[in-house]
C-alpha cells in the first residue's frame, strides 16, 4: 500500500465514522421528541351519561355536551340522549308503553346517533345540543344537521312536557295567565286542539312564551320556536309515529288525551319561571 492509498482509506474511515455518529445523534433525538400516543391509549372519554347532562333535570332541552372528551370519535359520542323521565308504560292508557318504546327508543335515538355522526370533524363537534341546533339554523348548508339536532332537541323537551296523571287545567298564576292570554283554559285547549288538528303532515304545536305573551304555534318537521325567538313552554308531537299505534289516523284523540291526562304543568311554570 503506497502512501496516496493509505490516505485514502483513512479519509473513508473517517467519512464512514462520522456518517455513523450523526445517525445515533439523530436517532437520540427523535426518541427525546414526545411520541404520538396510540389510537385508543389517550385520555379516558367521559363516561356516557356524564358528558351532557342536562343543566337541571326539569330541562331536558339543554342535553348537550358541556365539553367534548379528548380525542373521542364517532365510538365516543358526546351528546348522549337523556332517559325518559318515567318508566315506557308510565303514561299509559293515554301513550301506550309499545308507542314509548320505538317513540324514544328508535325514533329518538337515531336523531341523536345521526347528529353525533354528523358533528363529526365541524367545528359544532363539542357543542352543546342546543347551540348546534341554533348554529345549524343559520345556513341551509346545515339542514341535515339542523333537522337531526332539532329533532333530538324537541323531543326531550316533549317527554319531560308530559307526567303521569297530568293534564287538565292549571292552577295558580298559571291559570291566571291562561285567562289573561287565551280568555279561558277551554279556550287555550281549544285552539291547541284546532292547531294540532290543522297541522298539515309531520310537526309540532308549542305553547311559547313569545314578547311576554303565551302564544300556540305549530311548527313543521324538525323547526323549533328555539330558533324563531319564542321561549317553548310545553310542546305536542303531531308527527304520526307518536300517536298511529295507539289512535291511528284519530290525531284529535291524541292530542286530547295530552291536554286531558299528560301535560306537565309544572314544566310550564318552570320555563316560565
Ligand atoms: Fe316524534
Amino acid at each position: 500500500m503506497d502512501q496516496n492509498e493509505s490516505s485514502a482509506n483513512r479519509r473513508r474511515f473517517l467519512g464512514q465514522a462520522l456518517a455513523v455518529s450523526a445517525t445515533v445523534v439523530l436517532a437520540n433525538q427523535v426518541l427525546a421528541q414526545p411520541q404520538p400516543k396510540e389510537p385508543g391509549k389517550g385520555p379516558k372519554p367521559t363516561p356516557p351519561g356524564l358528558a351532557d347532562k342536562p343543566s337541571k333535570p326539569a330541562a331536558p332541552g339543554n342535553a348537550g355536551a358541556a365539553a367534548p372528551a379528548a380525542g373521542a370519535g364517532p365510538s365516543h359520542p358526546s351528546l348522549e340522549q337523556p332517559p325518559l323521565p318515567y318508566p315506557q308504560g308510565a303514561l299509559e292508557p293515554a301513550i301506550s308503553a309499545t308507542t314509548l318504546s320505538f317513540h324514544y327508543g328508535k325514533h329518538h335515538k337515531g336523531y341523536f346517533e345521526k347528529t353525533n355522526t354528523l358533528v363529526e370533524g365541524t367545528p359544532f363537534k363539542g357543542k352543546s345540543l342546543e347551540e348546534i341546533v341554533k348554529g345549524a339554523a343559520k345556513g341551509k348548508q346545515h339542514q341535515k344537521l339542523f333537522n337531526n339536532a332539532a329533532q333530538a332537541w324537541n323531543h326531550s323537551f316533549y317527554w319531560q312536557s308530559m307526567k303521569p296523571k297530568g293534564g287538565g287545567a292549571p292552577s295558580g298564576e298559571l291559570a291566571q295567565r291562561i285567562d289573561k292570554d287565551f280568555g279561558s283554559y277551554e279556550a287555550f285547549k281549544t285552539q291547541f286542539t284546532q292547531s294540532a288538528v290543522d297541522h298539515f303532515s309531520n310537526g309540532w304545536v308549542w305553547l311559547v312564551l313569545d314578547k311576554g305573551k303565551l302564544k300556540i304555534v305549530d311548527t313543521h318537521d324538525a323547526d323549533t320556536p328555539l330558533v324563531r325567538g319564542q321561549k317553548p313552554l310545553a310542546v305536542s308531537d303531531v308527527w304520526e309515529h307518536a300517536y298511529y299505534l295507539d289512535y291511528k289516523n284519530a290525531r284529535k284523540d291524541y292530542v286530547t288525551a295530552y291536554l286531558d291526562k299528560l301535560l306537565n304543568w309544572d314544566f310550564v311554570a318552570q320555563n316560565l319561571a
